[in-house]
């Protein structure tokens, strides 16, 4: 997928995880994320990743 604007790529991708136990997407602030702090609404898990990485 070609994103040709930055910031609107930026928007779309910036504070989004993805649970690494269901794969469903979570918005969240990063630090809260490494902190601990988001669960999964889904699984209640706490693992998750970045949503560029493959
Ligand atoms: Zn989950």
């Amino acid at each position: 997928m070609a994103t040709k604007i930055p910031a609107t790529h930026a928007r779309l991708y910036k504070n989004i995880f993805v649970c690494k136990n269901c794969k469903s997407k979570i918005r969240s602030d990063p630090r809260k994320v490494l902190e601990g702090k988001v669960r999964c609404r889904k699984c209640q898990k706490k693992v998750f990743r970045p949503i560029r990485k493959k």
